[in-house]
């Protein structure tokens, strides 16, 4: 039988995920990538000395790698090495407190004294509710390309579906099981993992925090970016053909099936199936024809599936250490409730943001020179596409961000800087392609979409899939590497007849 060609549009994680399985499926593969390097926002910089991270400095799940990696018979500890990072964070409270986060739960309850008088059964209870809520993802989330409530029904009894706390928030279960503004502001974060809003995103997305205390969060050693070369690296063993530099400019359309694309070169290429790492907004705005099919189901999408919130990154490399931070940090605001209306409601970048610094150099010396660090500050700010928002002075938000570090501790910050590199919600769009620079693709929403993501299969064409932050399981490294495996399953599931192994 003739062997199936597949062509995936775009070599971020999910696209390289999608990559990988497939060859283990028997297709040929065709990975085109517009720009000149894997990884997609999983990027690196460096400048006199200093080596940053542009993405993901954070890895949690590091299941999902060797999961990948498995499947096509390899071990991802020959590739990469992971690394646990303890203390996992370090907050920082406009009042001067100061909070240690970590999966030494004796240390944690000691930790929670500092801003609570009786940690212990509050914090355990939280605990097994989040591991509960993993754990109901394992059988399905995880495990599947879910579509909506009635694909998520066929995976769950009833009860199930209760435990799931369905009618309640993020930020409304925090604060039934905590009622301290601390811990609940500390807690509702960890939902920015996947750029959503704790005050309207679904309570079962508290199962963060069990993912990063349960689970523990991690580092590669010589930076996150190994991740990609490891992920080109195996590409290379199963022989994908990866054309980088090279932009998709259209879909190739038969009737209502996707045979193939036409890269910008006039080059067309053909396939059985085709997968876009490109979120699906983006990919119907920009590669499908302007058939109004494609128009009703865009309409359709932009209404129920906002993107989520993007971000300011400044890499600073400074001439000397700030001992205070550790290897991840967080400067909270002050009002958090009037930080996320401010962001997600009001559509403009917080008056009081909640800042985030990496220095992955606490961890490894090979980051930055000696005596000296390398900051990833990351600030989130609302989406290019958030309709309310105005153009905003990036050089004046940048002072803001500079002011309020200065003033919560690190003295002397804007003298330090030896090296500064910036990317804005602009940047990010141009450079990746999502929905108004979204970081992680699609907001969750209870109301709006209930947490669901746009389907992996393409409701308007046959033979179209999309991989990535916009569809099932979501943004950030380990949701984006499962949605390649998953849509990996579902190409197998739909498309026939079976493939020849290779
Ligand atoms: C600043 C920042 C910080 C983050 N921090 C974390 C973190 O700490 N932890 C975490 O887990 N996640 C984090 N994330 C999120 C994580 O990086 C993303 O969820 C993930 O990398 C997205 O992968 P993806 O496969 O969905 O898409 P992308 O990485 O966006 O890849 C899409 C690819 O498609 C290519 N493409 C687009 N259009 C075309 C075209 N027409 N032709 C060919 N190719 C095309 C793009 O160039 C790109 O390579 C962060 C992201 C950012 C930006």
């Amino acid at each position: 039988m003739k062997q199936k060609k597949a062509i995936v549009v775009g070599a971020g994680l999910g696209g390289m995920s999608a990559a990988i399985r497939l060859t283990a499926d028997g297709y040929q593969v065709k990975l085109i990538e517009k720009n000149s390097n894997l990884g997609g926002k999983l990027n690196r910089r460096e400048g006199k000395g200093f080596t940053f991270d542009t993405g993901p400095s954070i890895l949690t799940m590091p299941w999902v790698l060797e999961q990948l990696f498995e499947s096509v018979h390899r071990r991802l500890e020959d590739y990469i090495t992971v690394e646990r990072v303890e203390p996992q964070w370090r907050t920082f409270f406009e009042d001067g407190t100061q909070l240690d986060v970590t999966s030494d739960l004796p240390n944690m309850l000691e930790e929670m004294a500092k801003v609570t008088d009786k940690p212990n059964r509050k914090f355990t209870d939280f605990l097994s509710y989040s591991q509960e809520m993993y754990e109901l993802c394992m059988k399905s989330f995880y495990k599947y390309s879910i579509q909506d409530l009635k694909d998520l029904k066929s995976h769950h009894k009833l009860k199930e579906l209760f435990q799931m706390d369905p009618m309640s928030t993020v930020a409304r279960s925090t604060h039934k099981h905590f009622d301290n503004k601390y811990l609940e502001q500390l807690f509702n974060f960890f939902v920015m993992y996947v750029g959503s809003n704790p005050y309207s995103s679904p309570a079962i997305l508290n199962q963060l925090v069990y993912v990063q205390l349960g689970l523990g969060i991690h580092y590669v050693k010589g930076g996150m970016y190994q991740i990609a070369e490891a992920m080109g690296r195996l590409m290379e063993e199963l022989r994908v053909d990866v054309q980088l530099n090279t932009p998709v400019q259209q879909l190739v359309v038969e009737g209502d099936r996707v045979v193939g694309v036409e890269t910008e070169d006039g080059t067309v290429h053909e396939a059985d199936v085709v997968v876009s790492n490109l979120e699906v907004i983006p990919a119907y705005r920009r590669l499908a024809p302007n058939s109004s099919k494609v128009k009703k189901e865009t309409k359709s999408l932009e209404k129920k599936f906002d993107p989520t919130v993007s971000g300011l990154v400044l890499l600073l490399g400074t001439d000397k250490k700030f001992e205070n931070l550790k290897h991840h940090n967080f400067f909270f605001s002050e009002d958090p409730e009037k930080e996320f209306k401010q962001i997600f409601d009001q559509g403009k970048p917080a008056d009081d943001p909640t800042i985030y610094i990496g220095i992955s150099s606490r961890s490894d010396d090979s980051q930055a020179p000696a005596g000296k660090d390398n900051l990833f500050v990351l600030t989130h700010v609302p989406p290019l596409a958030n309709k309310k928002r105005k153009p905003i002075d990036w050089d004046q938000y940048r002072e803001k961000v500079l002011d309020k570090l200065e003033r919560m501790g690190m003295t002397g910050l804007r003298d330090s800087i030896e090296f500064e590199y910036r990317f804005t919600p602009e940047d990010l769009e141009s450079l990746y392609g999502p929905n108004g620079g979204s970081i992680y693709g699609i907001a969750a929403d209870r109301k709006n979409n209930g947490g669901f993501k746009i389907p992996s299969k393409s409701q308007v064409y046959e033979g179209l899939y999309f991989v990535g932050g916009s569809t099932h399981p979501g943004g950030g490294v380990p949701m984006v590497t499962l949605s390649g495996q998953l849509t990996a399953d579902l190409i197998k599931e739909k498309e026939s007849p079976k493939v020849k192994q290779a």
